[in-house]
């Protein structure tokens, strides 16, 4: 009995001690599992912009559900038999033994994924027995706790993919680019293939091999999708961008501060930006011989607000000229590119593009008593009456200034303000009539944000750098459309800016502002030659350009610099093909109350039958006719306005004898006119800078005594050119160049 009993005691207690160990291997404590993702910020198709590294040196991200491919392609890879074993697999063990055995090299390491989801959690201790145990011992407890499923996410979340990635989800944008939901069984299986198996691409790749075979033979993928996987080509490392935006990159983590999210979705779009970086890199050498250091480019996608480029000063790391200074958001004085803004605020108050504006010597009342200001053209000369279509495209100065005495510098500036011109701070006063000369300043994404009113028909945007996915902090929300200017107004500039013809007399034709396709577009010099811009817009897209140096000195060579128009040519053509090539839309629809009606050239009212010169204008259907009183059989009657003007002009004419014989013939030069002054446009090449010379017959040309084509290049001097025809008639003009 009592032998029995004492029997009955131990049976008891080992029954119990075993049920002990059992409930103590089944549930006893885990180590911690903390998903952990280390910050990252993305272009608007996931390419990775930034990512830098964990306390730990490594890059994370955590990744909730296991895609079908990869959670194939890592069974077949690490553990065929992980949906039968409880965690461990003897199976494996034994063959890993005789592998060993016979000095073959272990093709499948004996380890469960169970067992290696452990030894992650245990911090991969050294390979000792007692490791090997506690490892055993914490994959059972995983087994317990969690589905295969789960325990299948906690591997692809912890194993390292090389090149300091950590999970699967950091690897496939690393190493391809996009989200492990989008990989290919190809894809999956070369990822698959990484852990723990530091490897070189090409090694990674026969190994590739390897786990797809397996894949199809534990039927995890059909024979066609065999066959698919092994003949797709990978293409490798399209994923990381790293430094490709970094002042955008700086200037995103800027605005979210502390709050920002773990994964940043933006708005850039990584190869419209590669080809901006591009781009200036091809242009940077004939930057740095006129001295320019740096360079700013910015693109807005019209339709939505976001920003799809952003290069602040094209050389990030570059210190001896504020390479890290970010130009785009970088005060600076725009030279002409506001006075679009001037003459919409005029179009808004009964201006039209045929309203004749007085470009002659003038001085203006300033806010200081007994202050005159007196504004000067670049070249000097004074144009007389100029239809206000081609004061803005020629950019000439003073009929700007006259513009604004009219209208007042108060109400630019508010026009200015409410198009997004923040920093504008000062009062009316104090930027007086400067104001549209551009002596106020602003930075080049204000400038780009308010030239994509004119483009989105007058309507303002509020301009987003998160993606729509990112949950957006309250700066980004685009808070509702505020109109800038009427539909009538962003028409008549958008028209005026992308008319090659009516910027002609003032900077030829040809060259970097023309396109095959409708471009508006606005060239700006500071005072002193210090910046240089140039801004333009599509449908589409709104991109502009700033080349100077970030401790304003000066660049050189100003006549003829290539400056910001080549890099402007460049990046709208490759910002338009990105959208949908060459877009042959107009950039902004024409209110359906305007109709083209004909214009006397020289006064920009109806002509009658005295006026030489007809142009064709957008005017409203129903503007009041008024008929050109300037011209009359016996020639001008100038408007008091103009007569000193005039008379000067007669004067200087009737002191060329030359020129004024030659008014007696019938055969004569009709452009250039004679003694017209022409500007060559710092911005452009000046080798695609020409002149037309036409005359009233087919002519032979001679330049300087030389023959030449009727486009000639433009170029800075002194020149007389003569026409000569067939029957031994000839013409003369003589023209400046500067
Ligand atoms: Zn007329």
């Amino acid at each position: 009995m009592e032998l029995r009993r004492l029997a009955g005691w131990t049976a008891g207690g080992l029954a119990g001690g075993f049920f002990a160990l059992a409930f103590w291997l089944r549930l006893g404590p885990l180590p911690p599992i903390t998903p952990d993702t280390t910050p990252t910020i993305v272009d608007r198709n996931g390419i990775v912009l930034y990512e830098p590294l964990s306390a730990t040196g490594t890059r994370n991200e955590w990744l909730d559900d296991v895609p079908a491919p990869i959670a194939n392609a890592t069974i077949a890879a690490e553990d065929r038999r992980f949906e039968q074993h409880f965690g461990i697999d003897p199976i494996a063990i034994a063959r890993a033994a005789v592998h060993d055995v016979i000095r073959l090299r272990a093709a499948e390491g004996g380890s469960t994924i169970s067992q290696q989801v452990a030894k992650m959690l245990l911090g991969n201790p050294p390979r000792t027995i007692g490791a090997k145990v506690r490892e055993a011992v914490i994959a059972l407890r995983l087994e317990h706790r969690y589905t295969k499923r789960q325990i299948l996410a906690l591997y692809v979340n912890l194993a390292p993919y090389g090149e300091q990635t950590i999970g699967i989800a950091r690897a496939s944008r690393r190493y391809f680019g996009c989200a492990p939901e989008e990989l290919t069984i190809a894809q999956s299986a070369w990822l698959a293939s990484l852990p723990q198996r530091p490897s070189t691409p090409r090694r990674a790749l026969a190994r590739q091999r390897i786990v797809l075979h397996r894949m199809h033979e534990l039927h995890l993928i059909d024979a066609a999708a065999y066959r698919e996987a092994r003949a797709e080509r990978l293409s490798l490392g399209r994923g990381v961008q790293p430094m490709l935006a970094p002042h955008f990159v700086e200037h995103v983590r800027s605005l979210l501060g502390a709050n920002a999210p773990r994964r940043i979705e933006t708005t850039l779009d990584a190869n419209l930006q590669a080809s901006v970086r591009g781009i200036i890199t091809a242009e940077r050498a004939s930057l740095l011989r006129h001295g320019a250091h740096s360079v700013a480019v910015a693109v807005l996608d019209n339709r939505t607000g976001e920003w799809l480029a952003w290069e602040g000063s094209g050389d990030y790391f570059g210190t001896d000229f504020g390479g890290a200074i970010d130009g785009v958001t970088t005060l600076r004085q725009p030279g002409s590119t506001l006075k679009p803004f001037t003459y919409a605020l005029a179009f808004e108050r009964g201006f039209t593009p045929a309203t004749v504006l007085a470009d002659v010597p003038s001085h203006f009342p300033t806010a200081e008593e007994g202050v005159a200001y007196t504004p000067r053209n670049y070249d000097g000369g004074y144009r007389g009456p100029l239809r206000a279509r081609l004061a803005l495209a020629g950019s000439e100065n003073v009929p700007a200034v006259a513009l604004l005495s009219k209208i007042g510098p108060p109400s630019l500036l508010r026009l200015l303000r409410g198009a997004g011109f923040h920093d504008l701070t000062r009062t009316a006063d104090y930027y007086g009539l400067g104001l549209t000369l551009g002596d106020a300043e602003v930075t080049l994404e204000q400038l780009v944000t308010a030239y994509a009113a004119f483009a989105r028909g007058g309507v303002g945007v509020t301009p987003i750098l998160l993606g729509p996915r990112a949950s957006r902090p309250p700066f980004s929300v685009s808070t509702g459309e505020t109109r800038v200017v009427s539909a009538r107004t962003a028409f008549w500039i958008t028209d005026i800016l992308s008319d090659p013809n009516a910027r002609e007399f003032a900077f030829g034709r040809g060259g970097n502002l023309e396109f095959p396709f409708p471009v508006a577009v606005k060239t700006g010099t500071s005072q002193a030659y210090h910046d240089n811009w140039t801004i333009g817009y599509t449908r589409a897209v709104t991109v502009g350009v700033w080349v100077g140096n970030f401790d304003r000195s000066a660049l050189r060579n100003s006549s003829g610099v290539t400056g910001a128009g080549p890099i402007f040519h460049s990046v709208m053509l490759a910002a338009m093909r990105r959208v949908n090539g060459n877009d042959e839309t107009p950039i902004v629809d024409r209110p359906d109350d305007l109709e083209q009606q004909p214009v006397c050239a020289l006064s920009g009212l109806r002509p009658s039958t005295s006026c030489p010169s007809i142009e064709s204008e957008w005017l409203p259907r129903d503007a009041p006719v008024e008929f050109c009183a300037w011209h009359h059989a016996n020639g001008v009657r100038w408007p008091a306005e103009y007569r000193e003007w005039a008379a000067s002009r007669e004067r200087r004419a009737t002191s060329t004898p030359r020129a004024t014989a030659a008014r007696d013939i019938r055969f004569r030069i009709t452009s250039p006119a004679n003694d017209a002054t022409y500007l060559v446009d710092p911005t452009l090449h000046r080798e695609f800078q020409s002149l037309h010379l036409r005359a009233t017959h087919d002519a032979k040309w001679l330049v300087d005594g030389k023959p030449a084509s009727h486009e000639w290049p433009l170029r800075a001097g002194q020149h007389t050119i003569v026409a000569t025809n067939d029957r031994g008639e000839r013409d003369r003009v003589n023209i400046t160049v500067r």
